[in-house]
């Protein structure tokens, strides 16, 4: 079996139910299912054969879409990228995956577009009349290429269960991103492992705010809800009033959201007053949700909230459920069906086994394996090498397990912070700081210190503009929760913290920024 069979079974089965709603468009099943094949038939007529990456820059929107499932058609490979990358980055992820064409829409700013023209294996630019209002001469244009191609109805040959689907690029939130070569047979078991662990049903009407360039938003969100043939609901550009306002509107069911996003919802000021009482379950993963924030979507937003983890290499691996939200706060659950998971001893100076597990309660590496796991990153063999090791997959997460046997996120292992010879865990110590009133957002990390080795810093986005560090301090010391040596040396405010579109504080650039700052910038306790 193939992806765009999931596509094709649900078009049968509902042919006249709404499948996709784009800005002020809508399609039903049978009218997707044929723009999809006909958008296939006009990619292969440009040449493109099984095999062939098909990259494509367009903001969240029904091009994007249509040409991920085109791609499964024909068994050509779907590369969708992260349209807010820079030109250098956008063109080193078409030179890495080999492009044979990009699709792109107005979030390709000319001197992107100038570099990809550069890039020797793209071959057709194709521009999303939607978006774009002008495309160069020698350019296609979506839209005529949809209207002028024939809907052939099934395509032969059908792409093999382990032919690759997609290259999906990880997050680069500790560096360059790694195009994960995902075929359809792990596609397929991320769909039904979603679909079984949220319940999806066929009346779900699903919001699409998270990016669907990532496994999150793709793989694991909009995927299943094709499966049981749902409606999928895509907002080109997110924003919290946008998303609150659509919820009502099209009385959405269910809604993934990363943290920040879920923030910045309940700290709307009319936050009340949008009428969200279509939801039947709220989403998140991707970066760590703190407690507190849990606590308030529970008690304002939506009852019914699932807390995943997962990522490119894996997928979803891990889901707290939500009657298990509230008495296990700050898991993020335990292995879904199809993910096998152990807990092993963390050390980076020596290669550790599968079987050298940590005991319960004790602080150690995730890995992970089953049917959903990558089978490498695409060039890159030693990469590959480091992260995949007898079939599991290193995740590089450091986790422990309570006596239930629920899974605790502490950070990436590259996170950790020693000082004084002490390891320190920033999750702790920001699930501290997020109650402290006036806190909007944090995240700690460890700044070289010719004493300690690291000292622990908090970078704090406020909500109350008065919120003093002695305050935050006061807080801690109050909370009791943690060991004195853990309490944060130093406060920085800021207006926002450095976030990439999966929801990613990227720590590493909070740190340059600040390793060079003179200590007396700081505020410190
Ligand atoms: P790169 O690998 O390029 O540095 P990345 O790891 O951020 O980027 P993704 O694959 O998108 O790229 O993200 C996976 C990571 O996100 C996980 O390894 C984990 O650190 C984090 N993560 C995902 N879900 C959760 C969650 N529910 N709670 C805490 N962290 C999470
Ligand atoms: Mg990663």
């Amino acid at each position: 079996m193939h992806i765009a069979r999931i596509l094709e079974a649900s078009a049968d089965r509902y042919p006249d139910h709404t499948a996709l709603v784009y800005e002020d468009r809508r399609w039903t099943y049978r009218e997707w299912l044929s723009r999809v094949r006909r958008f296939a038939q006009a990619l292969s007529d440009l040449g493109v054969r099984p095999g062939d990456r098909v990259a494509f820059y367009v903001s969240t929107s029904e091009n994007s879409v249509t040409t991920f499932f085109a791609c499964q058609f024909l068994g050509a490979v779907a590369v969708p990228m992260n349209f807010r990358l820079s030109p250098g980055e956008a063109a080193y992820i078409l030179r890495d995956s080999g492009a044979r064409v990009l699709v792109y829409g107005r979030a390709l700013t000319d001197s992107t577009l100038r570099i990809a023209e550069e890039v020797h294996s793209v071959h057709d630019f194709i521009g999303c009349a939607y978006d774009c209002s002008n495309i160069p001469p020698g350019h296609h244009h979506f839209d005529t290429l949809v209207e002028q191609s024939p809907d052939q109805g099934e395509p032969r040959p059908v792409p093999a269960r382990d032919a690759i689907s997609s290259l999906v690029y990880t997050s680069g939130t500790t560096g360059r991103p790694k195009g994960v070569i995902h075929t359809h047979a792990n596609d397929i078991a991320i769909a039904m492992n979603c679909v079984m662990e949220y319940s999806l049903r066929h009346d779900d009407r699903a919001l699409h705010i998270a990016p669907l360039y990532h496994v999150g938003g793709m793989q694991a969100y909009f995927i299943p809800h094709l499966l049981v043939g749902g409606t999928n609901v895509v907002i080109g550009r997110y924003d919290a009033e946008r998303t609150l306002l659509t919820i009502a509107a099209e009385r959405i069911t269910t809604l993934f959201a990363v943290p920040t996003q879920i923030q910045e919802m309940l700290f709307h000021p009319d936050f009340a007053r949008f009428d969200v009482s279509s939801l039947r379950l709220v989403t998140t993963g991707g970066a760590a949700i703190s407690s507190a924030t849990m606590e308030r979507v529970t008690a304002e937003f939506c009852s019914s909230i699932f807390n995943g983890y997962g990522m490119t290499e894996a997928s979803l691996t891990l889901v707290l459920h939500p009657e298990d939200a509230l008495r296990k706060l700050g898991s993020c659950g335990k292995p879904t069906l199809i993910s096998e998971c152990r807990i092993i001893i963390d050390n980076l100076d020596r290669e550790v086994s599968p079987d050298e597990r940590v005991s319960q309660g004790e602080i150690g590496q995730l890995i992970v394996r089953g049917p959903q796991g990558m089978s490498g990153y695409w060039n890159k063999p030693s990469e590959t090498q480091k992260k995949l090791k007898a079939g599991w997959i290193y995740t590089g997460d450091l986790f422990s397990q309570d006596e239930d046997g629920f899974y605790y996120f502490h950070g990436r292992a590259d996170d950790m912070i020693v000082s004084g010879g002490e390891n320190i865990y920033p999750r702790e110590v920001e699930e501290i700081l997020y109650r402290c009133p006036g806190v909007k957002e944090v995240s700690v990390v460890g700044l070289s210190d010719a004493r300690w080795g690291q000292i622990v810093v908090a970078f704090v986005v406020r909500s109350d503009p008065d919120l003093r560090p002695e305050t935050i301090d006061a807080h801690v010391r109050a909370s009791r929760d943690l060991a004195s040596y853990k309490r944060p040396k130093r406060y920085e405010f800021l207006e926002t913290l450095p976030i990439n579109p999966s929801g990613k504080v990227l720590k590493r650039e909070l740190i340059a920024r600040y390793e060079k700052a003179s200590p007396k910038q700081a505020a410190s306790c």
